[in-house]
Parts: C-alpha cells; sequence; structure tokens
C-alpha cells in the first residue's frame, strides 16, 4: 500500500491553493482529482458559473502565497452593481468607496493558474484518480483510476476539498454524533453569454456587475477578458410564472427575454442555442459538524457549501486556507489534531454567518435592489460610513471589503439594519435622506451595541 504525507481531495480552488500552503512548509503533498487535466484540454465546467468575484478576504490568501501579481492579470475590477430595469434604463450602485471593486476572474483559467503554482511548487498531481471510498479508522482512500481500479492509499493526513458532494463528508456522514444539513434552494441557475460586439468591444460596462433583477427571479451578468459578458438566469424550478418547467422551446425563451430581459435579449445572438444546451444546474447549502475525524479535515465547500448570493464561496474557501495555515504555523507539522479542532472551533461560526448572509443576499439582490427606497437606503450608508468610518460600516463592506470575523459582521449588521428600517420607515424618506440627523443615527448604533 502507498504512503503519502498529505493527501488532498480534489483540484478545485480551494484544494489547489490549499496544497501550495502545504507544499511550502516541506510536506509531501499529493492532490486527487476525478476529472482529467483541465489544462490539457478545453477548459469545460459542467454548469458551475464560469466566471466569479474575487474580492478582499481571497486576495488576502493570495498575497500571503505571493501570487497577486499572477492573479491580476486575469481579472476585471467591477465597482458596484448596474440595475437594468424593465425598460433597459440602468442604475449604478457603487459596491463600495471610490476605487473599491470586486474582481471578475474566470474560474476555469483561475484553476488552472493554481494547479501550475501547485506543480510548479512539488506538489505530486494525480488526475483522473476519483475517490470512491474513505476509511477513517486507519486514513485509508479508495481510489479508482484508470489504471487500476481500486487502489488503497494510506496517508497521515487527508484533507477533503472535494466539494459539495464530498467523498470525504459521506465517509464522515457514517460516524456517530455527525450533525449534516442540506437544503436545496428554490431556484436553480443557467450560464448563457453576451458575445463581445462585432468591432471586438464589449457590450456594455466592463467595470459592474450587470443586474436586472424581476422579484422571484433575476439575470446578472460579469465582464470576461477576451470582452464577453457570462450572464446566469436564476429562475424558480417550477411555478405558475417565469421558471424552467415553464419554458419549454425557443418561443418560450424569446418570450421571457423580450418581456423581461429585453435590452439584454438584443445582445445575445445564441441565446436560443445556449438556453437550451447548457444545464440548468441546482443550488444547495450544506452545513455539517464537526469537520474532523482524527488527521481527516473537510475545508471549502466540502464543509460549507452556499447558495452564490454573496459572492464568498471561493472567498471564504481561500479565508478557510489562510486561516488553517496560520495555525499550522502557530501548533506545527506534529499536532495536525490540535490544528484541526482548533480551526474548526473559530470557523464554524463564521461559516455559518456567512451561508445565512448568502440566502438573506438572494432576497436582495432578486428584489430590493430594484426598489428606488432600497437606492436611498444605500445612499445613506454610504454617507454615515463616510462621515462616521469606524462606528458604521454597510454589512456589504464588512463582508467583502474586509476580513472582519463573518460572525462579527453579521451581528453588526443585524444591529444597523434594525436601526436602518426605523430611518426608512419615514414616508418622506426619499426627499429628506440627504437632511437627516446623521449624527442621532450613530447615537442610535451606540446605544443598540451598549445593549
Ligand atoms: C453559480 C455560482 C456562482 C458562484 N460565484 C462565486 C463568486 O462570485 N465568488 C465566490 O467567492 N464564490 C462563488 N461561488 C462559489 C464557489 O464556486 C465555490 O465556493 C468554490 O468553487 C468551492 O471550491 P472547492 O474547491 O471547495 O470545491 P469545488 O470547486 O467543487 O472543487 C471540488 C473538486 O473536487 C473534485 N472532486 C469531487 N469529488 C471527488 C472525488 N470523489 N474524487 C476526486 N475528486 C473529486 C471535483 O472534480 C472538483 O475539482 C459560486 C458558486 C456557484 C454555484
Amino acid at each position: 500500500m502507498k504512503n503519502n504525507d498529505i493527501s488532498i481531495l480534489g483540484s478545485g480552488l480551494i484544494g489547489s491553493l490549499l496544497s501550495i500552503y502545504l507544499r511550502k512548509r516541506g510536506l509531501d503533498v499529493h492532490m486527487y482529482e476525478k476529472r482529467a487535466d483541465n489544462r490539457k484540454s478545453a477548459y469545460k465546467e459542467e454548469g458551475r458559473s464560469i466566471n466569479m468575484a474575487l474580492s478582499d478576504r481571497g486576495w488576502k490568501a493570495l498575497e500571503d502565497l505571493g501570487l497577486t501579481e499572477k492573479v491580476k492579470p486575469l481579472t476585471i475590477p467591477m465597482y458596484g452593481r448596474k440595475i437594468h430595469d424593465e425598460h433597459g434604463k440602468t442604475t449604478f450602485i457603487p459596491y463600495g468607496k471610490e476605487g473599491q471593486a470586486i474582481y471578475s476572474i474566470s474560474r476555469g483559467k483561475f484553476n488552472q493558474l493554481l494547479i501550475d503554482e501547485a506543480e510548479a511548487a512539488g506538489v505530486n498531481l494525480h488526475f483522473e484518480h476519483k475517490i470512491e471510498d474513505v476509511s477513517l479508522k486507519d486514513n485509508t482512500l479508495l481510489v479508482s483510476n484508470p489504471e487500476a481500479s481500486h487502489q488503497k492509499i494510506h496517508s497521515e493526513v487527508i484533507i477533503g476539498s472535494d466539494g459539495a458532494y464530498s467523498a470525504l463528508r459521506n465517509a464522515m456522514l457514517k460516524q456517530v454524533r455527525f450533525d449534516y444539513k442540506q437544503e436545496y434552494i428554490s431556484h436553480g441557475y443557467k450560464e448563457l453569454t453576451i458575445p463581445a460586439t462585432e468591432s471586438g468591444e464589449f457590450a456594455m460596462d466592463p467595470n459592474a456587475l450587470h443586474i436586472w433583477p424581476r422579484g422571484s427571479f433575476m439575470l446578472i451578468a460579469l465582464p470576461n477578458p477576451d470582452k464577453s459578458f457570462t450572464c446566469t438566469l436564476f429562475l424558480p424550478f417550477e411555478g405558475k410564472r417565469v421558471c424552467f418547467e415553464n419554458i419549454r422551446d425557443e418561443k418560450d425563451v424569446e418570450g421571457v427575454f423580450k418581456t423581461y430581459f429585453d435590452d439584454a435579449f438584443e445582445l445575445m445572438p445564441n441565446l436560443s442555442k445556449e438556453y437550451f444546451t447548457n444545464p440548468t444546474a441546482a443550488l444547495i447549502n450544506i452545513e455539517c459538524f464537526p469537520w474532523m475525524q482524527g488527521k481527516s479535515l473537510l475545508i471549502g465547500d466540502a464543509s460549507h457549501a452556499m447558495v452564490p448570493f454573496y459572492g464568498q464561496g471561493m472567498n471564504c474557501g481561500f479565508e478557510d486556507c489562510y486561516i488553517l495555515d496560520k495555525l499550522i504555523n502557530k501548533f506545527g507539522t506534529n499536532a495536525w489534531e490540535l490544528v484541526f479542532a482548533k480551526f474548526q472551533k473559530v470557523r464554524k461560526p463564521d461559516t455559518d454567518a456567512i451561508c445565512q448572509l448568502a440566502m438573506e443576499n438572494f432576497e436582495e439582490m432578486k428584489n430590493a435592489v430594484s426598489d428606488p427606497k432600497f437606492q436611498i437606503r444605500k445612499k445613506i450608508e454610504a454617507k454615515l460610513h463616510n462621515l462616521y468610518p469606524l462606528d458604521w460600516i454597510p454589512l456589504y463592506t464588512m463582508v467583502t471589503f474586509s476580513d472582519m470575523p463573518y460572525s462579527e459582521a453579521y451581528a453588526q449588521g443585524k444591529l444597523q439594519e434594525s436601526i436602518m428600517d426605523r430611518v426608512m420607515a419615514d414616508p418622506l424618506i426619499t426627499q429628506n435622506w440627504d437632511k437627516l440627523d446623521y449624527e442621532d443615527i450613530i447615537d442610535q448604533m451606540d446605544k443598540a451595541k451598549a445593549v
């Protein structure tokens, strides 16, 4: 039987990044991936969003590994949301202060870069190696690959970064006192494209995340370096109104797009073909505990898959890696069980908080962003933050542009929300918002914090 120091399951974004961290400590790191090497064939993700928003927590881990300058050229900054109403009118809502942005990046290219870096660092890569099972009592992997149908590999440490349907988590599920909760939401998603214009330019402002919020459903678009946009259509699977189940042919697709997303429709020459070729994918939230059994640990989506509406799944997974590395630094590589125990203890309240926030942000994105009062609310919060930068930090800023623990951001965000609800209850708020007593709002916040 083969013997490894460290086996990482899955070479997605989190597994690849973690493998670099561990290899830098001089450990013998093996990474097992069920798919073929995505650097050798045209990259094809099965129904997973092709580009994603990278923000401060993600950048922090990349910076820590000296990868910022390599990743930057793959990104496009998005400084705010551009809201498209049903008549094609757009409104820009900045994400934060001037210059603050989240960064659109292709999942495939990013993953390839991280795998290249892992390989250069000396990580042993094993593609087309599927983990069939994990024996937790003797830390052994049962692996199948094209050459050997069932190979046993013993490993001192096993880390499951094998995503929402993790094989390591499945093994943990068979243990007593393992808590597990999964929830599919009512909506699914489908990818579509707005290609570059005939003259090779972006068809819309590339420095924004475009949103077409329509109540129970929405379309979003993120820019790509090749001047196209990847759009994601979020619809309920079934229902009486617009939903995947009710879109059966080209006429239905065109009808929905012309009615609700007409300005986007004009820019989507391949809409019908893509709609029926691309898969419809489900969205899941997973929470489980404990994340460890002896010297095995779950990380990233394997331990806390969240719905994508805060753009934090990958960023949170990168932050997992950063925090784990700092604990290894403190306690050494001979104390894995202690490191893992500390890791899950410190991290679980934070991942619970971001999973919850991601669920709540779904409502905000598909509904509230198109409400003029929502835009006023954002303006009031931005002004409060400008006037009192330490006392009032908008929730989105705490989550996206800081590394404050998610659970603290959540708690402070809830206090601020209750105060803002009172402020927004004023029927004249749309006219008066600029003349509010901003100092009084901060006083209310101080009092609420003191309780
Ligand atoms: C529509 C959508 C949009 C998103 N947008 C954002 C965003 O803007 N910003 C953000 O931060 N996050 C976003 N996310 C979340 C982000 O995609 C995930 O949090 C992140 O990809 C998790 O990475 P991971 O490495 O933990 O898991 P995965 O990316 O799922 O990688 C797991 C890897 O393990 C492999 N694997 C699985 N099972 C086995 C097995 N048995 N044996 C061997 N290998 C196996 C898989 O092939 C895969 O390569 C989005 C998610 C979705 C669905």
